[in-house]
């Protein structure tokens, strides 16, 4: 590959990554509507964001769920199968959420979490490395 193609591409990465940052913000200025969580709104976030904040180096979660949480909008568990001797990674997401930002938060905020234990071999903790990624979601108007 020429230098002049990495610049174009690199260019063309950056072009993408803009008119996402302006959709997400867009897309999460309504504040007063609620939102209902469905897995094809997780599915296309989750190709999204992983293309604006992680590289689209991430993996998808094993599974997801959709169950009320007492007190979270939302959680990474960390299973590990005996049979296949493997670990794997569950995203859990309440049915609804106030408005869309939470959502896209909530689904932002688990796949950081994601992204440290499989990527990084993280805890997965609200670690100085989770909250790295602050500035980026402050761009994307999303608060950490
Ligand atoms: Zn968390």
């Amino acid at each position: 590959m020429t230098k002049n193609m990495t610049k174009k591409i690199t260019k063309e990465k950056k072009e993408k990554i803009i008119k996402i940052k302006k959709r997400i913000i867009k897309e999460s200025s309504n504040l007063e509507k609620n939102y209902k969580t469905t897995f094809k709104d997780i599915k296309k976030y989750f190709k999204i964001f992983n293309k604006a904040f992680f590289k689209d180096q991430l993996n998808p979660f094993n599974d997801i769920q959709l169950k009320k949480m007492n007190g979270c909008w939302g959680q990474c568990v960390e299973d590990y199968s005996l049979r296949k001797g493997t670990k794997f990674f569950c995203l859990e997401m309440q049915k609804d959420y106030p408005n869309k930002k939470e959502f896209l938060t909530t689904l932002g905020h688990e796949m950081i979490h994601l992204w440290q234990q499989t990527l990084k071999k993280d805890t997965g903790n609200h670690n100085s490395l989770f909250y790295s990624f602050r500035p980026k979601f402050k761009k994307f108007g999303l608060n950490l």
